[in-house]
C-alpha cells in the first residue's frame, strides 16, 4: 500500500531524492549486508520512490546496515541509499516508543564533555 506522506517524510529527513535512481544496482553489489538485507540497498531506494514503506519499516535489515556508506560512495546518481536506511530506522523506532530524547534535556542527560557534533546530530535526528 502506498503511503506518500511518510514518503515525504522519509525524503526530507534523508535528504535525498529516490526517484534519481537509474536501478543500476552498484549500491547492492557494493553492500557487505547484502545478505542479511530482505530488501538490497537498490530494491530499497525502488520501494521507497514507490511509497512501499511498510514493509521496510518491519524488517529486520534497517538494523544489518552497517552505516559504511559503500552505497553512498558507488551510487552515480547520488541517491545516498544509506541515508534512506537511516530515516527508516528513525521513522521505525519513532513509532515504537516516539522520541526518546527531548532537545530541551540534552544538556542535563548528556554532561559538559559530550561532543558539540554529538549534539548536532542528536538535534538533526530527534527535532525534524
Ligand atoms: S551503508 Fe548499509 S546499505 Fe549501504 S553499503 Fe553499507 S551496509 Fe550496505
Ligand atoms: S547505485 Fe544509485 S542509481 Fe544505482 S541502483 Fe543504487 S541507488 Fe540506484
Amino acid at each position: 500500500m502506498k503511503n506518500i506522506g511518510l514518503r515525504e517524510e522519509i525524503l526530507k529527513m534523508s535528504g535525498t531524492d529516490p526517484a534519481l535512481c537509474m536501478k543500476c544496482g552498484k549500491c547492492s553489489a557494493s553492500c557487505p549486508a547484502y545478505d542479511e538485507m530482505e530488501y538490497p540497498p537498490h530494491r530499497f531506494v525502488y520501494m521507497i520512490d514507490q511509497g512501499n514503506i511498510a514493509p521496510l519499516l518491519s524488517c529486520t535489515g534497517i538494523y544489518r546496515c552497517l552505516s559504511c556508506y559503500a552505497c553512498v560512495d558507488r551510487c552515480p546518481r547520488g541517491v545516498e541509499p544509506a541515508k534512506l536506511i537511516e530515516a527508516v530506522r528513525v521513522v521505525a523506532e519513532r513509532k515504537k516508543e516516539g522520541n526518546r530524547i527531548k532537545a530541551g534535556g540534552l544538556f542535563e542527560k548528556a554532561g559538559a564533555d559530550m561532543p558539540s557534533q554529538a549534539f548536532s546530530a542528536a538535534f538533526r535526528k530527534y527535532t525534524k
